[in-house]
């Protein structure tokens, strides 16, 4: 009985006696191993009476086992629904009433609170720990293997996965096997994975990135991975050597830089790093290349759909953009007011279409008629130019996007200039409400290591080099800018700082 993604990613492992994951320990894992794992999984999720289409919210740390669950969750077809590890129980709660999830797995050290948020709402909890023990995994041991998978089509779904909040609530993207599959084929051919890359896998599971980008991008080459259970820049220094690959969000290679110890010979063996979930600065991506010879492949993608865009394999990987349209997937720039393609190199709304983009937001029909046109297109909320060479350029989220007395201001093009100037590390350009302008430019800097930035001396550099109304009418110096796990600076609580400047 077909199952597209068990038939592609799963069951290739069950007659693997090769390494197919080492942990951080050193412990090595077959893939015989991780499937038989999974098979039990399997069988003990039927044995508490779920069935394909129920959902599962698993809020677990990275483990083999967390990986098994998700393999398990495919061949019984039951809607995986991962959450991030940092949510508390009530933003659990949330999660699992929306999804009406029928068994939720947590950490037993937070068993008190996650039960109850179980019985709440008629879920069952079972629990799952850091070293891949706990309730689900006794009853799993007592299940057996012997679970036959369950067939399900390309359009059933394989996971509910929740956007990252950055720009408001959470919704649950509805991601089909046919979603999952086309874009872990298209991203294995793009980027030449096979049977003999060892992706070093430092990001978390419970996002689009480490889960889907990473993990099925392993499990349909044949390839393995060093399993870390996060991002430390020593760790990642001394597992280095052993892999071929990896995957990263910017701060990685940020962290990276930041230490003596990661050296062009220590990433010479390396056939390729990739970035996304946040941009890359350019300067990033300089720096990268003149400390190791490598040039950063970014790519892009969200969520709903997976990835989208992608710098060549070969080819110029032009630092600032994101790439070409991947095989399959039309990538198109429409006017955000009246949906019409803008002229060639002019920004607007990004808007994909393929089959890697989602089946809808759970349970909120009208946001998918927003945002899911008819035609198939997308309507992602990232605004951005595609050149002449088909590259395409994120300027940034309309959100983001300012309206300061009648006029539209793009942060980026603001941020840019500010990360040039002397002392700068980053910055981060907000709109706050202002009783004339109905919102005010506010420029948030942080200064490099040692250097002081004079606020004064900002504004006069750019009263330079802008027009009036894109210039800050503030500009405040942070510590740090305030990130999520993902290292997306989170400007509505920038936006929230600074929301009474004008008041
Ligand atoms: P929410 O939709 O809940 O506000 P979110 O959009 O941050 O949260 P994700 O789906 O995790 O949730 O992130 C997708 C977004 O990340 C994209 O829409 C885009 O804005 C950003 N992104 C991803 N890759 C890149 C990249 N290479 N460069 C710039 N931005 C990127
Ligand atoms: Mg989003």
């Amino acid at each position: 009985m077909p199952n597209p993604l068990y038939d592609h990613l799963v069951a290739p492992l069950a007659t693997r006696g090769s390494t197919f994951l080492t942990d951080a320990r050193g412990n090595e894992i077959t893939g015989e191993s991780l499937h038989r794992t999974a098979m039990s999984f399997a069988a003990a999720l039927s044995g508490l009476g779920l069935q394909a289409g129920d959902r599962m919210a698993v809020q677990v740390e990275k483990t083999p086992e967390a990986l098994a669950l998700y393999c398990a969750a495919i061949a019984t077809g039951i809607i995986f629904l991962p959450l991030n590890t940092a949510y508390t129980a009530a933003e659990v709660e949330y999660f699992v009433e929306d999804a009406e999830a029928s068994l939720l797995v947590g950490d037993p050290s937070r068993k008190d609170l996650l039960s109850q948020v179980a019985q709440r709402h008629g879920a069952r909890f079972e629990t799952l720990d850091a070293g891949g023990e706990g309730s689900l995994r006794d009853r799993a041991k007592a299940a057996g293997i012997g679970f036959v998978p369950v067939a399900r089509s390309g359009d059933d779904l394989a996971a509910i996965l929740y956007t990252s909040g950055t720009t408001g609530r959470s919704k649950g993207a509805m991601l089909s096997h046919e979603n999952l599959l086309s874009n872990a084929r298209v991203l294995v051919d793009e980027w030449r994975f096979d049977e003999n890359d060892v992706l070093l896998h430092a990001l978390p599971i419970f996002h689009t990135h480490g889960l889907f980008v990473a993990i099925n991008v392993v499990l349909l080459s044949g390839g393995s991975m060093i399993f870390l259970p996060g991002f430390k820049a020593d760790d990642v220094i001394s597992w280095l050597p052993r892999a071929t690959t990896m995957m990263g969000v910017p701060t990685f290679y940020t962290r990276l830089l930041d230490t003596p110890a990661f050296t062009r010979d220590l990433t010479r063996h390396m056939r390729l790093f990739t970035s996304g979930s946040a941009p890359l600065l350019a300067e990033t991506h300089q720096s990268f290349e003149a400390r190791t010879g490598h040039r950063i492949l970014e790519r892009y993608g969200m969520t709903e759909t997976n990835m989208n865009t992608s710098n060549p394999y070969d080819g110029e990987r032009r630092a600032g953009t994101v790439g070409h349209a991947l095989p399959g997937i039309d990538v198109k720039i429409t006017d955000p007011e009246t949906g019409e393609a803008v002229r060639q190199g002019d920004p607007g709304m990004i808007e994909v279409r393929g089959p890697n983009v989602f089946k809808g937001y759970w349970r909120m029909p009208e946001k998918t008629r927003e945002e899911l046109r008819e035609n198939g297109f997308f309507i992602t909320g990232d605004i951005g130019t595609i050149d002449a060479d088909g590259y395409v350029t994120i300027v940034g989220r309309q959100k983001d996007l300012i309206i300061t007395g009648g006029y539209n201001v793009y942060p980026k093009e603001i941020e840019l200039i500010l990360d040039e100037l002397p002392g700068v590390l980053e910055s981060a350009v907000v709109g706050v409400p202002h009783p004339d302008f109905g919102e005010a430019v506010v420029a948030v800097l942080v200064a490099r290591p040692g250097a002081t930035i004079d606020a004064a001396g900002v504004i006069a550099a750019l009263a330079e080099r802008l027009a009036r109304f894109k210039q800050p009418k503030h500009v405040a110096i942070l510590a740090d800018l305030p990130r999520n796990t993902m290292g997306k600076v989170q400007k509505n609580l920038l936006r929230q700082e600074f929301v009474s400047l004008f008041a």
